[in-house]
């Protein structure tokens, strides 16, 4: 996130990636006096990357068995299964290095845990959850070096993570557990600012493919693909969106085009 957004939007504390609540561009721009930050730039710092990122979904909370967060959980479900093998992923070769290339992936599985949730959780109880399922044997898929889990909350329950709160402060964002464990947590957008003017499951999409896209590039940030003032490649251009078929997508930064496409 960029750091004249901060008023708005704090940062973590450290540097795991957030989407940041939608807000007009004039709120973003420079104080009068104030000059604009550097045009952004994204450069290589010599971490991982997923070069073919195989995702896994874990959707969290009983209530994902009801209708209609059923409906947009499979709706969810079939968008992964497609952008990850989309033109969206093509637009990553880019930022492939000499040792590890960037392509198209898939989509490897869901399972649902359908604990009763509060109307809060902790980015800790995440981690914790998702070690649960990775060693009792419930059909969540043990890491390979691509896995991403994505990890789904009901309507009505927020994260709180780094000390921020889903809706107040952040809309997604992705992290790791030490090097290996690569993981994204997507709160149901419960708020103005996390609808982003878009319906339920166009703004859930648009969060999807941002942290999608900033795992693959920087999947221990800031290890990965990053800019010091702008953040990662999707901070660039957060909330501008685009169609991918019938689904909304957020466009990317392009080193290549100077631009977010
Ligand atoms: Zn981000």
């Amino acid at each position: 996130m960029p750091r004249q957004r901060r008023a708005i939007a704090p940062a973590l504390d450290d540097p795991v990636r957030i989407v940041p609540l939608h807000a007009p561009r004039e709120v973003f721009a420079p104080a009068p006096g104030i000059a604009a930050p550097p045009s952004p730039q994204l450069t290589y710092r010599g971490g991982p990357l997923l070069g073919a990122v195989q995702v896994f979904t874990v959707f969290w909370g009983a209530a994902w068995n009801d209708a209609p967060q059923l409906s947009t959980a499979q709706s969810l479900n079939r968008f992964l299964q497609v952008v990850v093998a989309s033109p969206y992923v093509d637009q990553l070769a880019e930022y492939g290095t000499d040792r590890q290339a960037i392509g198209r992936g898939r989509y490897v599985g869901t399972a649902t845990v359908p604990d009763s949730l509060g109307t809060n959780v902790t980015d800790s109880a995440i981690r914790h959850m998702l070690q649960q399922q990775l060693t009792n044997g419930s059909g969540v898929p043990a890491p390979t070096p691509d896995t991403l889990y994505f990890v789904f909350l009901p309507p009505g329950v927020s994260v709180v993570a780094g000390g921020d709160r889903s809706c107040q402060a952040f809309c997604g964002y992705h992290d790791h557990i030490e090097a290996q464990l690569f993981y994204a947590v997507v709160p149901y957008p419960n708020c103005a600012g996390c609808l982003g003017e878009l319906g339920t499951l166009d703004a859930l999409t648009s969060v999807c493919s941002h942290e999608l896209a900033e795992a693959i590039t920087d999947p221990i940030p800031p290890q990965g693909w990053y800019d010091d003032d702008h953040g990662e490649i999707g901070d660039i251009c957060a909330w501008q969106n685009k169609q991918l078929g019938s689904y909304a997508v957020q466009l990317l930064w392009s080193n290549r085009a100077n631009g977010c496409m």
